[in-house]
């Protein structure tokens, strides 16, 4: 099958580690030839590393021998690049958060429906190890069915960059790593959301929000506490999952932590009481040692191809996205109601 050779837009921090880690993996579907920047100093980087330099969008456009794009820009420029690149026949890879509100996606789609080009927002988090073990937990009620999720990213460093702290460039937590831990869950939890209850803070100053707490519930009965924090000195676990025969804890990305689930033998001692503090407690008193046991996670395996190979097999063989596009509307609009449900109080 042929190869596609593919163009990068914005060759910053992201950009550039399509260019050289996540498109040349694929070395024998894609080729990335070359990048447009409007920064001069990341062109010259770009041309440093013997990637062809264009001098403009409408250039790479006009190029005929480029198959695909990639959108690595900050959030409030997808929009324009995409539909432009829709229109101009590419193939386009888009970052997330794929665009700033849905009314900007529903622009994007129509012209993915007029054009019938391949447009695939990079979702990338559903390949993370961590997430690929809480899901086949969850799908194969290894602590039984799973009713509580509590996913969070907890950092010290505030706000990155320049761009991630102007809400006309789309900065904030929520826009950035809100869509991943939303996209998670939403692919998870294959249930309706009923209600959504959310809090985005401000501690560092900023207009954008520095991070956010949301309580979800899904109409499956499924809760879930989705946090981001960047103000956080010491961390809470990345995942605390609770089904109704266990407990797993993934502490963080080096996938330390533990299952512990009920072994359902009926013939445990009850609980001893244990001082708690000054005072005596049996219900909060750990459970007698036969009443659990301790599981090993299972292999952080996918049950679906890495991104790329998916994107090339959409493109070639017209298979089904991983990522689809009404997924993607679906966070986006979760996050347009968290935003006008914060600012309106
Ligand atoms: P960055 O600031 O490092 O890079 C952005 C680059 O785009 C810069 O080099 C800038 O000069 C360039 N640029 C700005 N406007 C442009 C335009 N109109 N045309 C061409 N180039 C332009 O930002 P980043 O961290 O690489 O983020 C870029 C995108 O990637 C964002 O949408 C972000 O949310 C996303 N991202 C995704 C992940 C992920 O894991 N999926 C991780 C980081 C960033």
């Amino acid at each position: 099958m042929s190869i596609i050779n593919f163009a990068v837009i914005g060759y910053g921090g992201m950009g550039s580690y399509h260019a050289h880690n996540l498109i040349p993996a694929e070395s024998t579907r894609f080729h990335v030839v070359g990048t447009y920047d409007i920064s001069g100093e990341r062109q010259q980087i770009s041309k440093g590393k013997g990637l062809h330099i264009y001098e403009s969008l409408d250039e790479v456009l006009k190029d005929g021998n480029i198959e695909a794009i990639l959108i690595a820009t900050p959030n409030d420029s997808h929009k324009e690049i995409a539909i432009r690149a829709l229109r101009a026949g590419k193939h386009v890879v888009c970052e997330k958060p794929v665009a700033m509100n849905t009314d900007e996606l529903d622009e994007i789609l129509a012209v993915v429906k007029e054009t019938g080009n391949v447009f695939m927002v990079h979702q990338n988090r559903r390949w993370d190890p961590d997430f690929l073990i809480i899901r086949q937990l969850y799908q194969n009620k290894t602590i039984g069915d799973i009713f509580q999720i509590e996913t969070r990213v907890q950092g010290a460093n505030g706000i990155p960059g320049d761009w991630r702290h102007l809400e006309k460039h789309g900065g904030g937590m929520l826009l950035d790593w809100g869509v991943h831990l939303l996209d998670q869950l939403l692919w998870l939890v294959d249930s309706p959301v009923q209600s959504v209850h959310s809090d985005l803070s401000y501690i560092l100053g900023d207009e954008v929000d520095d991070g956010f707490m949301s309580y979800i519930t899904f109409e499956n009965g499924v809760r879930a506490l989705v946090e981001v924090g960047t103000t956080n000195y010491t961390k809470l676990p990345r995942w605390y999952v609770k089904g109704l025969e266990g407990t797993a804890k993934i502490n963080d990305w080096d996938l330390s932590g533990e299952i512990i689930a009920a072994t359902g033998r009926k013939d445990v001692a009850a609980p001893t009481p244990i001082q708690a503090g000054v005072g005596l407690t049996k219900t909060m008193a750990p459970p007698s040692e036969e009443a659990t046991e301790k599981l090993a996670f299972p292999e952080p395996k996918a049950d679906f191809v890495p991104f790329y190979q998916n994107f090339y097999e959409v493109v070639r063989e017209g298979a089904e996205p991983i990522v689809k596009n009404e997924e993607v509307r679906k966070v986006l609009k979760l996050i347009d109601d968290i935003f006008e449900s914060c600012h309106k109080g």
